[in-house]
């Protein structure tokens, strides 16, 4: 399990939630990290830009037609 600090922002391994973090020794904002490889963002970005356009586009073709 990997965990991030949201103070210093250094990822680092540990077998159960730490307590600390290892480098700055913060105790709070430790979170689990899951690291998301860059193609899958760019695939989910892309995906909902489509929809968002998809739904702009049905909203004003509502408007248009009526
Ligand atoms: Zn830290």
């Amino acid at each position: 399990m990997e965990y991030r600090c949201s103070a210093c922002h250094t990822a680092f391994g540990a077998e159960s939630p730490p307590h600390a973090c290892p480098k700055c020794g913060a105790e709070a904002g430790l979170e689990p990290h899951h690291p998301v490889p860059m193609p899958m963002r760019a695939f989910g970005l892309l995906v909902g830009g489509v929809l968002v356009a998809s739904a702009v586009g049905g909203v004003l073709g509502m408007f248009a037609g009526s």
